[in-house]
């Protein structure tokens, strides 16, 4: 096992290691599938029960995980500094239980402009529905003190932001909050934890769809909600608990195997989306910007150099002239790229950002189209070439 002492990255590398039984265990944990629980004598069912009720994440039942659950939660806990870990179906999941936990009728809620399509599209109806008021603000608009009501409950940002990846100044807003006694949520997706780790500078909870990164290979969906505080994770709890969120055994075994080459994953894909970001500024000239945190002229690079630790595979590009349709030819004559949403997988892909979703930034003052990429673990040279015959091909 490590110590409290060692670093990040050892840390979740060793976090959720099985113990020796009678000398010797396997690396990995083993896949623990069970529906029912059982017990030996009806007292040890009483008392895991009680523990459970006092908020321990033990089980009494399989809808609770097992011991794969336990050991992706404290891979998890490691890796966002928290003492309780959630694990969802989905990383969509994972952002609703936040949302349904934390907010009652009357109360409102300040979201930033640019976040992950579906929070609009999909949650806020669902909690308009359930008697809860939504406000918009700008990532880079710095404290929404305007939009603040007295009903305000919850604060929820996700930096850097889908597609254009500007970056919030989470400290600042963090002691906005907290004079408030507002809660603060952060979507940690892009940062995967070991980028970014918003518990550590001042948010209440951290998000991640697990889908991307940690799962890695673009073969699992999963989400998590951790929080370092003990009051808000029971209120998680019961909420999770009421709306039965399960994930399977294998699948958390699959994340947990992700997080162990995390680093190495990420550190490579940081490489390879640098590199073809520098590509795109200077090697073509039918692209007019490129966002990309770790890029100087980004509007977020002050602040990701101050609050990252790197940058992933995600880098996005404006056309200088295209029309909607150059975008599609572009995309459709790529040869190492799949078209396709999602990220964190080893594989290199291409989407067109929906315009509905740019206009919905404040920040997004273009009309030309706008391309996100994920950059994988491909040789980034042969990415380059492939991004340069898509480019002669469709844009003379
Ligand atoms: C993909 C994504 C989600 C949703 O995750 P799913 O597992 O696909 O439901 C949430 N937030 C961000 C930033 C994402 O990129």
């Amino acid at each position: 096992m490590s110590g409290r002492d060692d670093r990040l990255q050892t840390r979740v590398l060793r976090a959720g290691s099985p113990p020796f039984d009678s000398g010797a265990a396997p690396v990995n944990v083993p896949v623990v599938r069970a529906s029912t629980v059982r017990f030996e004598r009806d007292a040890e069912r009483a008392t895991l029960h009680r523990r459970r009720e006092a908020g321990e994440a033990v089980s009494t039942y399989g809808r609770h995980g097992m011991a794969t659950h336990r050991a992706l939660e404290a891979a998890l806990g490691e890796l966002e500094g928290a003492s309780d870990v959630l694990l969802a179906p989905s990383g969509l999941a994972a952002i609703s239980l936040v949302f349904i936990a934390l907010l009652s009728p009357g109360d409102h809620v300040l979201v930033q402009d640019s976040v992950y399509g579906p929070v609009r599209e999909r949650i806020e109806p669902l909690l308009t529905r359930l008697g809860v008021s939504f406000s918009y603000f700008g990532a880079s608009d710095g404290v929404p003190a305007a939009l603040l009501r007295p009903q305000t409950r919850l604060i929820y940002v996700e930096s850097p932001s889908s597609f254009l990846y500007e970056v919030v100044d989470l400290p600042a807003l963090a002691a906005f909050a907290r004079e408030h006694g507002v809660l603060l949520a952060a979507d940690n997706t892009w940062g995967a934890g070991l980028l970014y780790r918003p518990l550590a500078l001042g948010a209440d909870i951290s998000v991640q769809a697990t889908t991307k990164y940690p799962g890695g290979h673009s073969d699992l969906m999963q989400g998590a909600v951790s929080t370092a505080d003990a009051k808000l994770a029971r209120r998680l709890r019961d909420t999770h608990d009421a709306l039965g969120l399960s994930v399977g055994a294998d699948d958390a075994y699959l994340a947990l195997r992700g997080l162990r080459t995390l680093a190495v994953r990420l550190a490579q894909h940081g490489r390879n989306a640098l590199e073809v970001a520098r590509f795109l500024q200077t090697g073509t000239r039918v692209v007019a910007r490129v966002f990309h945190p770790a890029l100087p002229d980004h509007s977020g690079h002050a602040l990701w150099q101050r609050d990252f630790t790197g940058a992933n595979g995600l880098v996005s590009f404006a056309f200088r002239h295209a029309q909607p349709a150059d975008a599609s030819a572009f995309v459709d004559a790529l040869r190492l790229f799949g078209i396709g949403a999602s990220w964190g997988g080893y594989e290199s892909l291409a989407l067109i950002a929906p315009s509905a979703r740019l206009r919905e930034h404040s920040y997004w003052r273009g009309d030309v189209p706008v391309v996100r990429l994920h950059i994988g673990l491909e040789d980034p040279a042969d990415l380059i070439d492939d991004l340069s015959q898509a480019f002669r091909r469709v844009l003379k």
